[in-house]
């Protein structure tokens, strides 16, 4: 994915730490810092012993430049979908949404989330059971498990165990909500 973690935003992330933790979800309020290199990859030394789905050739559906991402979102947006920070706890306001509706990603708009797989819990970011079918994407960065858009590929959240439940740990401002009937 090619995300990095900036100085500016490692102190972001940072203060969020500083915020208080919580079981469950303390390995996501500040996944830069633990960001570690990892394993050293054996290089490909034979192309042809890559499979054709290999992530070489893959690419995400929705492509847009750098200026371009950075125009749709604002900062903070811009580095929750695209450098992998996650937000302060409770600063999303659809962390205690209960109507009916539905959650997209706010890179492209493709549904990824209903309303009838959300569940309030107290760690203050947004959190679902499950996804509409074929809309997440996971990867794994230092040990946690990432979800990103299929579509897109903006990083949205993560997937985690929280009070005993595997559950989609999700940035509300990765999302847009829509109400039903509106
Ligand atoms: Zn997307």
């Amino acid at each position: 994915m090619g995300k990095h973690v900036s100085r500016r935003n490692l102190l972001k992330l940072g203060t969020a730490a500083g915020l208080g933790s919580l079981a469950g979800c303390d390995q996501v309020a500040f996944p830069g810092l633990s960001r570690a290199e990892g394993p050293p990859q054996p290089a490909a030394t034979d192309a042809s012993e890559l499979p054709a789905t290999s992530a070489s050739g893959f690419r995400y559906e929705v492509q847009r430049s750098d200026e371009d991402w950075r125009a749709r979102l604002t900062e903070d947006e811009y580095t929750v979908l695209r450098e992998g920070g996650t937000e302060p706890r409770n600063s999303s306001p659809l962390a205690t949404e209960t109507r009916n509706g539905t959650y997209a990603c706010k890179g492209c708009e493709l549904p990824i989330y209903s309303s009838s797989q959300k569940i309030i819990l107290p760690q203050g970011w947004v959190f679902f059971r499950h996804s509409y079918e074929n809309a997440v994407l996971t990867g794994i960065d230092s040990g946690q498990i990432e979800a990103h858009c299929r579509r897109c590929g903006s990083h949205l959240g993560h997937i985690l165990s929280v009070q005993k439940q595997i559950v989609h740990c999700i940035n509300g401002s990765a999302l847009n909500f829509t109400p039903i009937g509106s």
